[in-house]
């Protein structure tokens, strides 16, 4: 065998398939794998979910005041990921609302980052000079608690219409200075793969259009959804970038693996934007995981995200500080790949801002004086 091979096999052998609750266990694995059927079969009420797993009571409350707020769905696959009986797993703290959701902070925004407010046209946020986000779908496999979007996602009086998307696909043909499509939602994932070519056909065939990029969950909460035929249209319209949003270990299944190899083979390049939260992923030895896992699934870390100021996710959200340690946890300890840059998106859309440990201790003159991951401490000079 090639030795390339074994050692992508070995790699992937350290993924373990999801294990199934006992409910789903006589579920064909060919059904099991259709992305159909995992949507069709998304968990949507707290009667569903207590057929899989314990509904804590601060869960039932919470699931009771929040369905008018924001819809609960979480696909059989990725509620396999839950541990059925801890209140605190943290697959389940991103999926299950609980009482903070419901209790929000005076400072804490409905459109943290003035989305709805630099919109030319519905449907297109063009805030930055040569890029936009272009918002296709507003249905996503799984509803996070902690998305920043809440206030559209999931309501499907505000999903895109065909009318929309051709006013959205009108506005970047009109505007030559947009270089870069960020196609979002929702997750773009949610369209079908008829719609999406319809969209990056339309997209590629616009001359000033140089990058297209995919942001999507898919890959963590249905990796069914990627297909040969999908990878195979995505080929089609490179260069594509698929950023998508693993935030824990756990995530890091066979069928993620999978998934992330039939994008990586069809010549995606794959970053990740992991959103800090509390309780899920607040531990520096939590992200390293995490972060290397991804690299072996040819995932860059790309982002670690500051938890925007959405309304309603104070309870998920952690001192910026945190955002701060971990990075200082990282850099040096473990290959330079597998250090994002921790940003905080400025809310009311100022755009986003990196923020690193300060390596810096003190500078006269030409001499500067710094630290390194060890905290010893090294002198550079400047040229003259
Ligand atoms: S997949 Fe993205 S858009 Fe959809 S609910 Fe999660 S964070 Fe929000």
């Amino acid at each position: 065998m090639d030795s390339n091979l074994l050692n992508n096999n070995r790699i992937r052998d350290r993924f373990k398939p999801v294990q199934r609750p006992l409910a789903w266990m006589d579920i064909p694995k060919e059904t099991w794998n259709r992305w159909t059927w995992q949507q069709q079969k998304r968990l949507r009420t707290e009667d569903q979910l207590a057929q899989v797993l314990t509904v804590f009571d601060d869960e039932r409350a919470a699931l009771d005041a929040s369905k008018e707020l924001f819809d609960l769905a979480i696909t059989p696959y990725y509620a396999s990921l839950i541990e059925p009986n801890n209140p605190l797993c943290p697959i389940r703290l991103q999926c299950i609302p609980k009482p903070g959701e419901l209790d929000p902070a005076a400072y804490e925004l409905s459109d943290p980052l003035a989305e709805d407010s630099h919109m030319p046209v519905p449907g297109i946020t063009h805030r930055y000079p040569d890029r936009v986000l272009f918002y296709t779908t507003h249905h996503c496999a799984v509803y996070c608690r902690h998305c920043t979007r809440k206030r559209k996602v999931s309501d499907p009086s505000t999903a895109a219409t065909q009318q929309q998307l051709e006013q959205g696909l009108n506005y970047i043909a009109a505007h030559p200075e947009v270089r870069d499509i960020l196609i979002s939602g929702g997750d773009p994932l949610s369209n079908s793969d008829d719609r999406l070519e319809y969209i990056l056909e339309r997209l590629r065939a616009i001359e000033h259009v140089e990058i297209l990029r995919l942001c999507t969950r898919n890959l963590v909460t249905l990796p069914q959804r990627i297909t040969l035929n999908l990878a195979q249209i995505l080929k089609k319209y490179h260069p594509i970038y698929v950023h998508t949003h693993f935030n824990h270990p756990k995530e890091c299944t066979r069928e993620a693996f999978d998934a992330c190899a039939l994008l990586a083979d069809a010549g995606c390049v794959l970053n990740n934007q992991m959103v800090l939260l509390r309780g899920v992923n607040d531990d520096p030895a939590v992200v390293l995981e995490l972060n290397q896992k991804l690299l072996m699934m040819r995932v860059k870390p790309y982002y670690i995200f500051q938890c925007d100021m959405a309304q309603g996710l104070s309870h998920l959200r952690t001192p910026i500080a945190k955002g701060i340690e971990i990075i200082d946890s990282l850099r040096g300890w473990t290959s330079g790949i597998a250090v994002p840059h921790f940003v905080v998106d400025l809310p009311g859309g100022g755009g986003k801002v990196s923020l690193l440990p300060e390596y810096v201790m003190k500078r006269e003159g030409k001499k500067w004086l710094f630290r390194n991951y060890q905290n010893i401490p090294f002198e550079y000079f400047d040229a003259d």
